[in-house]
């Protein structure tokens, strides 16, 4: 069964997507044709807010690439969205444990990422 994909930042659009299931509620990042929590196939692809709270934080010094040399340093950060499900994407280098923050779209070695930064209050 499917539902349609939400267009999202893996196929080039400023979108961050998941999967809701239809049966139990749980979210999930990582697209597969049923839910990992209850098994069910009643999912749909939902676009996130991009708001969220900082889980983890990994500052990048060293670039594995020529490509991605020129955005040293950049951090990699865990984040926990609104939504519920948690997903590795960039983020400012000032950015600690526990912030809350939303998202913009930014290009990386070539295409275009999520790009968490801290919460305006
Ligand atoms: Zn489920």
């Amino acid at each position: 069964m499917t539902h349609g994909s939400c267009p999202d930042w893996i196929s080039g659009h400023e979108a961050i997507a998941y999967q809701l299931c239809g049966s139990c509620g749980q979210s999930q990042y990582f697209r597969r044709a049923f839910c990992a929590a209850c098994g069910s196939t009643d999912i749909a692809d939902k676009r996130a807010s991009g708001e969220g709270t900082v889980y983890a934080t990994s500052l990048v010094c060293r670039a594995a690439t020529e490509e991605t040399r020129v955005h040293l340093p950049y951090n990699i950060v865990l984040v926990d969205t609104a939504e519920g499900f948690r997903m590795m994407a960039h983020g400012d280098v000032k950015l600690a444990i526990g912030d809350r923050v939303t998202v913009r779209f930014e290009r990386f070695a070539g295409r275009v990422v999520p790009y968490f930064e801290k919460e305006a209050f």
